[in-house]
């Protein structure tokens, strides 16, 4: 399986959109890994994971045909992972297949975007009051934590963050029958009934993105719904203890927020010693 970081910042980006605290300041004028845009990712060609305000940045920097994209999977709603006014420029006159309006009414392929109730509402005036993107070809389907199902080629299983209780937050177990990944944001420390979820079926994970808002603390601070450097290693400890992780599974450091002070080169020099990769937008994985 192929993993490309389109974006690996927390909501405000780093450098943030009106900070001028020191990080911010050194990401200005490093530019480089130290520009991360809000987190985005993608499997294969083909399974978009959250559409966020950045997607429009990373389709151009990227040279990204998201036409091409099946499946789209929403962890939450919270305005960094979801952008739903933007997908209403997925139908004419604001995309054409092919320009050939016979076939771009017959043809234009739906996309698949998986969500919870709990975001599908949250969004909910966007869909329901303004009513366009019920015109666009877009398939919602709701998903239940711990419930798998299948998109394009990808097993997944949505299992609970533990991130917005009220609004159903996600994290995503994604399978192509080879290897497994699990993107593991945005959740604080896993909810018992995640760990117990693990405990019965034992995945073997070949990948694992961590929620690192809090870079690299090594103290268990950081409120209670993301997590740290501390965090993620108990974790992957306990990944680890119920043979879920093995010396194979690569560990990554993701979603990084301008509040953890760390360049890049920074959170190198600490987290790597401790076994751990530290993402970056355009990183690309393969396991
Ligand atoms: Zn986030
Ligand atoms: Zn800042
Ligand atoms: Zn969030």
């Amino acid at each position: 399986m192929k993993l490309k970081y389109l974006g690996t910042a927390a909501a405000e980006g780093i450098p943030a959109l009106f900070c001028s605290c020191p990080l911010c300041k050194r990401a200005r004028s490093l530019g480089g890994k130290d520009i991360r845009s809000r987190a985005q990712a993608l499997v294969g060609d083909d399974l978009l994971i959250d559409f966020g305000p950045d997607t429009y940045w990373h389709m151009c920097r990227y040279g990204l045909d998201l036409s091409k994209i099946r499946s789209l999977l929403i962890t939450h709603a919270h305005e960094d992972h979801y952008s739903p006014a933007e997908l209403d420029y997925r139908r004419r006159p604001f995309a054409y297949l092919s320009g050939d309006k016979e076939r771009d009414d017959k043809d234009f392929p739906t996309l698949d975007v998986y969500l919870s109730k709990g975001s599908y509402d949250y969004a909910g005036v966007k869909f329901h009051e303004e009513n366009y993107l019920l015109s666009a070809p877009l398939t919602f389907h709701r998903v239940w934590a711990f419930r798998p199902f299948t998109a394009g080629k990808y097993t997944v299983t949505p299992l609970t963050a533990n991130h917005w209780p009220d609004h159903e937050a996600l994290i995503y177990l994604i399978t192509d029958g080879k290897s497994t990944l699990l993107y593991a944001h945005d959740t604080g420390l896993f909810p018992q009934e995640t760990l117990d979820w693990f405990k019965e079926n034992r995945p073997r994970l070949d990948f694992v993105s961590f929620d690192c808002t809090g870079m690299a603390d090594g103290h268990d601070t950081g409120g209670g719904r993301h997590m740290n450097l501390y965090r993620n290693k108990i974790t992957r400890e306990q990944l680890t203890e119920l043979g879920c992780g093995t010396e194979k599974t690569l560990w990554c450091c993701n979603h990084f927020s301008h509040n953890g002070k760390s360049t890049h080169a920074e959170l190198v020099g600490i987290m790597e010693k401790e076994g751990f990769l530290v993402s970056y937008d355009g990183m690309e994985a393969e396991f």
